[in-house]
């Protein structure tokens, strides 16, 4: 069997966790702050919290932000249940809004359904593919979209327009206009889980880029006790001669990251550039390839002039194909030893959302991406032959419904 998503593990990764359990510091200590500065030179922007996953990063900006019951969030309806949910655990409105072909948010559906109530959007970069933040952050700056804007939290009378959160899970790495995500809006949150491009079994960093007059190291040091229940100091600081002594300024949250994790993401980002994204692109490159020659197969943007994926996972699509003969091939797929998977079911269709009151019906987009979608399998340790294996087990189980 051919898996999905395995983490690429080696003796780099194993040596460097050793290292930290042997340090005598094994939880967030200096492997974390040192891999906040390089996270932070890799991406571009101000300065970087890391925390224990995409999940807790969303929501501690979504909660330093002040949202709560009576906002709104705008959230593509094509997307990971974690984007939407972590707007319900702060009483905030959901605001779905449907996708465009290329899978991410659309931008003329987010500026239908702005209203004086949305406070944050949250573009999502699918299978790695940056979304349009010109045009987003475009919109969120216009006159009229400014003025319906009505801030109640001192965050957001400095920001004074709609706070542009990306869910940046997949697309570390990932580049617009020949910038990387993490600088092209005003917070970026990237995912380490293990599934993810970069690693750290679990984790995830939240990436600050806020406009003046907001201050970003003094943001950092607030989001950096948010994230440890509203304490002035660390454990670590609390070690020093003296350090014993702190205060609870909030009741915060727990979502830091350990040096464990830390020690990972280490050495998976020295080597991301130019090993981890030339492989994937190598990959995406062999399946465009050999999809390329069939009609039937619709390939997803991945290079073009102003922007490039990070190559998280090879969204194929089959023209002309219902949701039903979807499933089945990807039983004719499975069949044949070869993993595959569906990024993703839109929220919509998920019970808890269905139950609110959500209705596929009204994101045509999300349900036709969704329905005629299969994702291929794209990690560092898939070589050629197995891509091969893979192109076959999709092209025979179409073959062997469609074609007979
Ligand atoms: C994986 C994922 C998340 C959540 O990441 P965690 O680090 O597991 O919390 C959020 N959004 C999307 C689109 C994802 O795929």
């Amino acid at each position: 069997m051919i898996p999905f998503s395995p983490p690429r593990i080696d003796k780099r990764i194993v040596d460097e966790v050793v290292d930290t359990l042997y340090s005598g510091w094994i939880t967030t200590g200096p492997k974390t702050k040192k891999f906040e500065k390089l996270l932070t030179a890799y991406g571009g922007h101000q300065v970087t919290l890391c925390v224990g996953s995409a999940s807790a990063g969303l929501e501690l900006m979504l909660r330093w932000f002040g949202v709560k019951e009576g906002d709104e969030v705008i959230v593509p309806a094509y997307t990971y249940a974690a984007t939407a949910n972590v707007v319900v655990h702060c009483g905030a409105k959901v605001v779905f809004v449907d996708v465009e072909p290329d899978f991410n948010i659309s931008v003329a559906a987010i500026a239908k359904a702005i209203t004086s109530r949305t406070k944050v959007i949250i573009p999502v970069d699918i299978a790695g593919w940056p979304c349009d933040y010109d045009a987003i952050n475009t919109l969120v700056a216009l006159p009229r979209i400014q003025q319906l804007f009505t801030p109640s939290t001192p965050e957001q009378h400095m920001l004074n327009r709609i706070l542009v959160l990306a869910d940046a899970a997949h697309s570390i790495g990932g580049q617009y206009k020949g910038r990387k995500v993490g600088s092209l809006t005003d917070i970026t949150v990237y995912s380490f889980h293990a599934v993810k491009n970069l690693t750290t079994a679990e984790g995830g960093a939240v990436c600050l880029n806020l406009p003046a007059p907001f201050d970003p190291g003094a943001i950092y040091t607030g989001l950096n006790a948010k994230s440890l229940h509203g304490q002035t100091k660390d454990a670590l600081a609390k070690t020093q001669l003296g350090g014993w002594r702190y205060d609870i300024i909030e009741p915060g949250y727990k979502c830091n990251m350990t040096d464990i994790q830390a020690s990972i993401g280490l050495v998976e980002l020295a080597r991301y550039d130019d090993d981890m994204l030339v492989r994937r692109r190598q990959i995406f490159d062999r399946y465009a390839a050999a999809f390329g020659i069939y009609e039937w197969a619709q390939l997803p943007p991945y290079d073009r002039d102003d922007r490039k994926s990070s190559y998280h996972v090879f969204l194929l699509r089959i023209r002309g194909i219902s949701e039903e003969q979807r499933d089945a091939v990807i039983r004719g797929i499975f069949s044949r030893e070869v993993a595959v998977n569906v990024h993703f079911v839109p929220l919509p269709m998920m019970t808890y959302y269905h139950e609110e009151g959500y209705d596929i019906a009204d994101y045509p987009a999300a349900y036709d991406n969704y329905s005629r979608e299969i994702s291929l399998p794209v990690y560092y340790d898939l070589t050629d032959d197995m891509v091969d294996t893979v192109v076959r087990a999709v092209v025979d189980s179409y073959k062997e419904l469609f074609i007979c």
